[in-house]
Order: structure tokens, then sequence, then C-alpha cells
């Protein structure tokens, strides 16, 4: 936020909510010698972050080529994008940098700086921890599967349920490249019915709570739409149980609007609550309205609905007065749209009075996890100091509330798996 230009509320807001006690409810990051290890440290962070999504597309990213150059070449139309901006942000709260990242000089100043900090110091204490002060992060390790191996307790993991609605063949993989299946429990070999698959996902949930998930996570709207029906298992079982590669399309998703509800029925009998990805995906059909019947199916399931669904902004909310099991995660939605960020809060906050509202930092490196936050706390204290501003909130409701979204919600929707050390705030 331009400071000079922040009003006095607004600015005293920020000032709170950073001080304040965090729970991160989603990131993705990676080790720190990932980047360290790097020849070109910058080059690698940004690789790692949301800005090649606009530069070349979500869609198309995995699919054509693109260096160093061709990045840099890309970033100069596009000096507007909040997934550049955001990354600016970052650099010049964690390094001091006011330069020019489309000037090679001002890069290598850049790198030259990163690269002693990643050297020198553990980044996650000294920011993550240290400065932002948050308590715990909610890991998603897409690229793995029933592997919980984490370092230290400052993360809790998540089960990733994308996987095993490809279960169906042996070949099938989601959008992230993973199969359910590891030697020993392939399909073919030891699982060739449905109930020896339902029987495999018994054991990794299982392994899953024994290992200290706090949530499963589904991101299957980049592969295919949220809409859910229940089936029977007699057709859930025939894309799995027939040759590989002859399933047809509707076997397929049989299959997988069955596994999903398998998942979801498990995770209600284990109180344990699911974050479902929201909004961009595959063709566009990951409106929240599409999750409308099974929030009339689960009653005391949490579910948090990631992203704002952005652009449907507005679904969730409208949800979330029907379905009080329903939680409003802003994680990402800041770095999408800004606006469409103060937009969605100024309506939750008018709907939920502040409960449910939760925030996550979704990134692969500090540096991305630092500019999601600060962008997500310049928009919280955009609105809930305009909401001052206009008479309709105390000052003191507004940090209230700020707390309350940064701490007391999160904590409440995972719940006592997130083995908190310090109580943190409270606001009841
Ligand atoms: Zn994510």
């Amino acid at each position: 936020m331009a400071w000079s230009r922040a009003n006095t509320v607004t600015r005293e807001i920020w000032e709170t909510l950073l001080e304040s006690p965090k729970i991160d409810t989603h990131e993705h990051l990676l080790p720190q010698e990932t980047f360290a290890d790097s020849a070109d440290i910058l080059f690698s962070i940004l690789s790692k972050s949301y800005l090649p999504w606009i530069l070349f597309g979500a869609r198309d990213l995995h699919r054509i080529a693109w260096d160093r150059d061709s990045l840099y070449q890309a970033m100069r139309k596009i000096p507007a994008s909040a997934f550049r901006k955001y990354l600016e942000r970052a650099f010049s709260f964690l390094y001091g940098f006011s330069g020019d990242l489309l000037k090679e000089e001002d890069r290598r100043v850049l790198a030259g700086k990163i690269r002693q900090a990643y050297a020198e110091k553990d980044l996650v204490a000294e920011w993550l921890q240290g400065r932002l002060r948050i308590e715990k992060v909610v890991l998603d390790r897409y690229w793995v599967v029933n592997d919980y191996t984490l370092p230290g307790d400052f993360f809790a993991p998540v089960l990733r349920i994308d996987p095993y609605l490809y279960g169906f063949s042996a070949q099938a993989r989601d959008h992230d490249d993973q199969t359910p299946y590891a030697p020993g429990e392939e399909k073919g070999k030891e699982i060739t019915t449905l109930e020896e698959y339902l029987a495999l996902i018994d054991r990794r949930f299982q392994e899953g709570l024994t290992h200290g998930i706090v949530a499963l996570k589904c991101a299957t709207a980049y592969d295919r739409g949220l809409d859910f029906p229940e089936v029977p298992r007699e057709k859930a079982r025939i894309a799995l149980e027939k040759e590989d590669g002859t399933e047809s399309p509707e076997e397929i998703l049989d299959f997988q609007n069955f596994v999903f509800h398998y998942f979801l029925q498990k995770a209600e009998r284990s109180n344990l609550p699911v974050q479902i990805h929201t909004g961009p995906g595959k063709s566009f059909r990951g409106a929240p309205y599409r999750l409308g019947p099974i929030f009339e199916r689960y009653h005391s399931l949490k579910i948090a609905l990631l992203h704002g669904g952005f652009p449907w902004v507005g679904e969730p909310g409208a949800m979330a007065h029907f379905y009080p099991n329903l939680y409003l995660d802003l994680t990402w939605l800041p770095l999408l749209s800004p606006t469409f960020s103060d937009l969605a809060l100024s309506e939750w906050l008018e709907v939920t009075g502040g409960s449910r509202i939760m925030v996550g930092g979704d990134s692969w490196n500090v540096e991305g996890s630092v500019g999601a936050f600060l962008f997500s706390l310049d928009s919280l204290a955009r609105t809930l100091g305009g909401m001052v501003e206009k008479g309709y909130l105390s000052k003191n409701d507004a940090q209230t509330i700020g707390k309350q979204i940064l701490w007391d919600n999160p904590r409440e929707f995972f719940g006592p798996r997130l083995k908190l050390q310090n109580s943190g705030f409270t606001a009841g």
C-alpha cells in the first residue's frame, strides 16, 4: 500500500494486523535449498511464483518452453499485474529493493542480496515466524502422495484427495501428474475391485491422521467441474473394474463423484475439515454455487472455499448465509485481483460479521508468502479501515475482526489438530 496515501485509521489497522499472531491456512513452501542451490536464484524464485501464470497463461505453463529471457521480456508488458506487484512488494519488504526488475543491473544487485540472505539465514524463521508472526502453516505438498515428512511442527500437513479421483486407471494422472498408486498397492495387481480401492483410501486416510493431517485438500477444479452428484456404488465401480483406457467420460465422472463423497463422509466422521479450491480452473467450472448440493448433504463437516471462488466472489459470501459450516478463505484472491479481494471482504464481513473468514499465502517460497500476506493485510486494512471511515464499524471492532481473521477463525476451522503452542489472540 502506498502509505503516503493511506489514511491514519487504515495504517493503524495494518500495523495491528502485522503484529498479530497468524495461522497461515495454505502454502506450498519448498525447502530453502531448492532456491539457494540454483545458479540464478532470482530467476528460480520468479519461476516458482504466479508471475509465469500471467506471462504465459496457467493453461499453457507446462506445455510451452519459456526461459529467463522470455520471462523478463514478457514482464515488460504487464506493469499493472498484481502477479508482478506482489513480488515487487515482497522484494522491497524483505531486501529493501526499490530498483527496476526489468533492468539487468538492478536484478544483479537484488540477486546478490537474496543469495546472501539464503546463505546466512533461515528465511522461514526470520520472516514468516519472526516478522509476520505466523505460528502455524498448513502445508499442501501436492507433489507427493502419502508422504508427511515435514521439518518440525511449524508445518501441518493436509491430505490431497485429487490423485484418488484418478485411481480408475493405472495410467491416469491428476493435473499435478499424481496417481494414488505405489509399489505394493498397484492397480491391476493388488487392487482390482472398488472394495480394494476403498480399502486403500481407508488405509491412506488413517495414515494421514496418524501423521497429523489437519484437513483434506481438493484442487480438482483444475481438472474438472465442481458438480459432484451422488452415485450408486455399482455405477462407480465400472470405470475402475474395466480394462484401463476403455472408460467412458461418464464412467470416469461416476467413479470420481463417488470417491469425492467417500472422502467427505470419512472426513465428517473424523471431524476433519476440508479445503476446496474454487474459482479458476479447467473450463471455468469451479464456481462455488456448484457446491450447493454438497452443503445440503453435509451439515457438520467444516468446508472452506478457497480463493473466494474468483471471479464469483459473491457466491461463497451468499452461501455463508445458508450454510454455517461454510468457511471463506481469502487465500490467493488478493493476488488475483486486489479490487475483487476488497469487494469480497466487504461482502463477507457484512454477511459473517467477521467470523469464518481466513487467509493463507499459497506460495512456494518465502518471497511469495510474504508478498501474499502483505497484499492480504493491505486488503484487510483497506476494507476494515473503510468501514471505520464510513461509521459502520468502530476502530476497536475493526481491529478485533482483523485479529479474528488471522487467528481465531482458522483455529476454529482446523481445531485442536493444529497443536498450537500459543493460545494467541482470542476474541471470546
Ligand atoms: Zn494452493
